[in-house]
């Protein structure tokens, strides 16, 4: 169909390499190798100083590295070894047909799912996400591939992705932003006859054209919406711009782009999805064109194809935060959808009625969620807590149901275990569990054998581990210091930041007020007795950002600084700029303890204490919200055996009660 004989980018790549590298423009354009155990060595050792500059993309790696140095490559036996069976790897597994869905399911094995999400964590090297919702994605999308589940994802191609974080020397947060090298990242623009394929979408009355690229997560391919052409007017160039940048102007735009112009993208690559599965509301216009393109093909009315919509469309909701959920003023409809709601046959009336949670009020806004739910034919939330929660939330669509019967179910979240799990643990679970460990990780009785693992062999990992966050948390916090211009006595003092020695505890997340990020520091006077204990000291390392507009979470980061600086806790208390998901990788490997303090219930999952760090071995101390609430076991004594819980239990008689209380409390302060 596409890029019908000319060559592809990887191609072009590869004849650009010395005839036994060739097999590297392969890898390098497949995010595949980003999860193997070779995965630190393979780019790195090209050039460890250009790897680190070029942001560990191995398409600029590759791009960038002298001819001299891939020719010395070439000739060395070891490399070429590793090469090969990498490639050999990489061609078995793009091949198998044995998979986990062919034994299990090989009914749905033909039936396509389109993910859609606003935002995919695939690689730091393809800065196209923000935070949970998007590593979620890009580990959903590595799972499917490893599972053989037939998947691909769409979403949108930010030229300036999410904000880089810098903090000044006041500690408060400066958002930059960075122009993506598209052509230089493992990318491909989909292109028929030599020509980009594109689709048209009229946005604020201009014809605005899209183009596709397509991205390859293992056996997955994810198609990602872009704006930035030359044909377009400047200001729909920047449609895709940002990643949750603007304002609702911006916003309903994008969705606009993600949600219609996806499902034009799918139809113009002749993609015909059995299933839309719509990640958050974001992508809910989908159901819309969805049911338009039906109305055209059938000349029937919306209300008799509305079943057939529903039937194909399933959607994931994702907070409990209501501002988390998408709201669009019916002003702000009228400005986008007055030339679609007659190509659907409906009336403004009937079309706003859609997105209302109360019919009736010409003032009420259109709901992205409202949309979904009614456009979806399953719901779920993403733990068995935050289910409650949303059932609870959103009542009101369903007069005539008792809110434990609202359709909304859960599917607790979980992590692509490949990617989180450190190399040296994975090589430790490869010896002691048997290599098919990773496809077998649901099974409690392989993880048995973990008893068997001698506890100075998974110590002696464990500790290289976490020295190796020490080495990276002083390599970035030096870089900040030098970036800062801090005098050379603070850029030396680095040297004694934080201790292989001492319990470590890590703390990241996005630095939003109910996450409480500053909460264990907050009563200072006994902050500086528990971390500064000299015979039992504790230290920690935060990394988060905050969202540009949220003064409150920047606030937070700056008296977290603060204590960085502290004449007694200042080698005790860390904060990493411009958390991302290397770092992510580095902290979840390398703290002995994970600690989550949300305000409870409004973490609706949190994925970073899940295997993330269970896989590594380090244990979690959470408030029992989201996820922590199922995977927080209490032992015989009554006490915790696999980590500790902070607060009182969510799973008692009154948790409906209680947790409505909760939810208006923490709504009303
Ligand atoms: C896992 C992860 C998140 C989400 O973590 P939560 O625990 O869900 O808040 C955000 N950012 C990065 C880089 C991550 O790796």
């Amino acid at each position: 169909m596409m890029n019908n004989g000319a060559m592809t980018p990887a191609q072009k790549l590869s004849e650009k390499l010395p005839s036994r590298l060739k097999r590297l423009a392969d890898l390098a354009y497949n995010y595949w190798w980003s999860w193997t155990i070779e995965r630190v060595s393979l780019f790195q050792n090209i050039d460890p100083e250009e790897w680190q500059h070029c942001g560990h993309n191995p398409v600029a790696m590759l791009e960038t590295a002298s001819y001299e140095r891939l020719t010395q490559l070439a000739e060395d036996p070891f490399y070429i070894k590793q090469i090969s069976a990498l490639a050999a790897e990489f061609d078995q597994y793009m091949a198998q047909q044995d998979t986990w869905v062919s034994r299990v399911a090989p009914q749905s094995q033909h039936s396509l799912i389109a993910y859609f999400c606003a935002e995919f964590g695939i690689h730091e090297s393809l800065p196209v996400y923000s935070g949970g919702l998007g590593i979620l994605a890009g580990d959903h999308l590595k799972s499917a591939s490893d599972l053989g589940v037939p998947l691909i994802g769409v979403g949108l191609l930010y030229r300036q992705g999410y904000f880089r974080q810098r903090l000044n020397n006041s500690g408060w947060q400066e958002e930059n932003y960075v122009d993506n090298q598209f052509q230089q990242m493992p990318l491909e623009l989909i292109k028929d006859q030599g020509e980009p394929v594109t689709i048209e979408l009229e946005i604020r009355q201009r014809i605005v054209k899209v183009q596709i690229w397509r991205v390859q997560v293992g056996r997955v391919n994810l198609y990602l919406l872009d704006t930035n052409r030359q044909d377009n007017d400047p200001i729909d160039r920047w449609l895709t711009g940002h990643l949750y940048g603007g304002n609702q102007d911006t916003r309903i735009a994008q969705e606009v782009v993600l949600g219609i112009g996806g499902v034009r993208a799918l139809q113009a690559l002749g993609i015909n999805p059995a299933v839309y599965h719509l990640n958050e509301g974001h992508a809910a216009f989908c159901t819309l064109e969805i049911a338009r393109l039906e109305i055209e093909r059938t000349k029937k009315s919306f209300y008799d194809v509305e079943a057939a919509v529903r039937s194909s469309c399933v959607f994931t909701t994702h907070t409990p935060v209501p501002a988390g959920h998408d709201v669009f003023s019916p002003d702000l409809m009228d400005s986008y959808f007055a030339h679609y709601w007659s190509q659907m046959g409906l009336s403004r009336e009937q079309f706003l009625a859609l997105g209302a949670r109360r019919l009736g009020d010409p003032w009420e806004p259109f709901g992205m969620t409202v949309l979904a739910l009614r456009m979806c034919r399953a719901a779920n939330g993403v733990s068995e807590l935050h289910g409650v929660v949303s059932r609870k939330m959103w009542t009101i669509l369903y007069p005539d149901r008792a809110e434990d019967k609202v359709p909304i179910g859960y599917i607790t979240n979980g992590v692509h275990a490949p990617t989180w799990t450190a190399p040296l643990m994975a090589d430790l679970y490869t010896q002691y569990l048997g290599a098919d460990w990773k496809n077998r990780a649901a099974e409690p009785a392989m993880w048995a054998a973990v008893e068997q693992i001698p506890d100075e062999e998974l110590w002696w990992r464990h500790r290289v581990l976490k020295e190796r966050l020490i080495a990276h948390t002083r390599f970035k916090i030096k870089k900040a210091k030098e970036q800062r211009g801090e005098d050379s006595d603070r850029i030396a003092a680095i040297q004694t930041l934080l201790d292989p020695d001492v319990l470590t505890i890590g703390f990241a997340r996005r630095f939003s007020p109910y996450k409480r990020g500053d909460l264990i520091l907050r009563d200072a006077e006994r902050a500086l007795k528990i971390f500064g204990n000299a015979e039992r000291p504790l230290q920690i390392v935060f990394a988060g950002k905050a969202h540009p507009a949220d003064e409150e979470g920047k606030r937070i980061i700056q008296r977290l600084m603060e204590w960085c600086q502290h004449p007694i806790l200042r080698n005790r208390v860390a904060l990493i700029e411009d958390y991302d998901i290397y770092t992510g990788q580095k902290l979840v490997q390398g703290v002995d303890v994970w600690l989550n303090n949300p305000r409870r219930p409004l973490e609706a999952s949190g994925t970073s204490g899940q295997q993330k760090v269970c896989f590594n071995g380090g244990i979690n101390c959470s408030v029992l919200d989201g996820w922590w609430c199922e995977g927080y076991q209490t032992g015989a004594d009554g006490k915790g055996s696999n980590g500790w819980a902070i607060g009182e239990d969510a799973h008692t008689s009154d948790q409906n009660c209680r947790i409505a209380l909760i939810l208006n409390l923490c709504i009303n302060c």
